[in-house]
This record gives C-alpha cells, sequence and structure tokens, in this order.
C-alpha cells in the first residue's frame, strides 16, 4: 500500500522516544535477572516489534518463545481469549518474562498468566510496552512498563487497526 493510501495517524509516541524507554527497559531487565537464564515470551501478534527490540537491549543469556492468542475484533475486546498457537518448550521451573504490547482491560492477561501458572514456571513477570489503567477490568502487576496511555485506540509499533499498521514505527493515534 503506498503511503498516501494509508489512514491518517497522529504520532502519539515516536520513534525516539521509543527506543529510548526500551533501552531503559532493557538495562532494568538486565540488572534484574543477572545469574539466571531467562525465557522471553511474546505475546503475539502485537509484541512482536516491541519484542524485537527489548531481546536485543537485554544483555542477558535467553531462550524466546510466542505465544498467539486472538481477543480483539476491530477496535474493541470480545472478552473472549482464544490459544490460537502454543509455546514450544515446557516452562516448567524456568524464569519467565511475558512481553505484551497493551494491557487494556487486562482481561487477555490475567487468561495467559493462569494458563501459564498451570505450567509451573519459578516465575512470572510482565513487560508491556502501553497500558491504559483507566480502561483496567482487573488489575495486572506489571513489572515492566513502557507507557501509561489514555483511554484511546493506538496503532504501530506492532499494534494493528484490523489487521493493519503494524509495520508503523511509531505509536499513534488513527485519526477518525
Ligand atoms: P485486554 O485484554 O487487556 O483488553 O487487551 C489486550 C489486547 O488487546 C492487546 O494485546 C492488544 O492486542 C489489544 N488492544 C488493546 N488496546 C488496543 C489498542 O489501543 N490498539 C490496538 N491495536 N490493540 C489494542
Amino acid at each position: 500500500m503506498s503511503s498516501d493510501l494509508r489512514p491518517k495517524v497522529d504520532v502519539l509516541i515516536g520513534e525516539a522516544d521509543l527506543s529510548a524507554r526500551v533501552a531503559q527497559l532493557g538495562a532494568e531487565i538486565t540488572r534484574d535477572y543477572a545469574g539466571k537464564p531467562l525465557v522471553v515470551i511474546g505475546v503475539l501478534k502485537g509484541s512482536f516489534v516491541f519484542l524485537a527490540d527489548l531481546v536485543r537491549a537485554i544483555d542477558l543469556p535467553m531462550a524466546v518463545d510466542f505465544i498467539g492468542i486472538s481477543s480483539y475484533q476491530g477496535t474493541r475486546t470480545s472478552g473472549v481469549v482464544q490459544i490460537t498457537s502454543d509455546l514450544t518448550r515446557p516452562i516448567e521451573g524456568k524464569d519467565v518474562l511475558l512481553v505484551e504490547d497493551i494491557v487494556d482491560t487486562g482481561l487477555t492477561m490475567k487468561y495467559l498468566l493462569a494458563n501459564l501458572a498451570t505450567r509451573r514456571p519459578a516465575s512470572v513477570k510482565i513487560a508491556a510496552l502501553l497500558e491504559k489503567p483507566s480502561r483496567a477490568q482487573v488489575k495486572i502487576p506489571i513489572d515492566y512498563r513502557g507507557f501509561v496511555i489514555g483511554d484511546e485506540f493506538v496503532v504501530g509499533y506492532g499494534l494493528d487497526w484490523d489487521g493493519k499498521l503494524r509495520n508503523l514505527p511509531f505509536v499513534g493515534v488513527p485519526r477518525t
């Protein structure tokens, strides 16, 4: 699609701010997990850009795996979470860092935390690029938070609008 056919998107968090914050989070994670082998789990699809940048900011040995879930239709949550592709390795006894694009109502993370707990990991922490606290329906303990945003639908840097716009290099708000 040529750029002039794309919906207009206003920049909310620009590339320089994203990259500076991801570097800080990576440094914190590197310090907190020193000496522990880490399993980083990306929640597909929205986390893939954040995860790609974050893992390169973490200076530790790690394994990377992905779990695919679908919870959204259009622009609002359906509240129903489905695993569309599962982890490829057991996480029993492992220190897990779950990487998510955005925590909105929190229902997806609540479901995932319960699901992962049944696999008996040593620990699970959450890194989320974005949090929308005004929409929280359940309290999710986010250990590494990129940015807090208001109640607006955002796209780019992995986040989609009906499957599109994930490749925008910034986080933005589509103009309606
Ligand atoms: P929750 O279950 O916390 O309501 O929603 C989690 C999932 O909904 C996120 O992983 C993300 O895929 C999607 N989501 C929530 N808010 C937004 C948003 O503002 N923009 C986009 N593109 N996806 C969102």
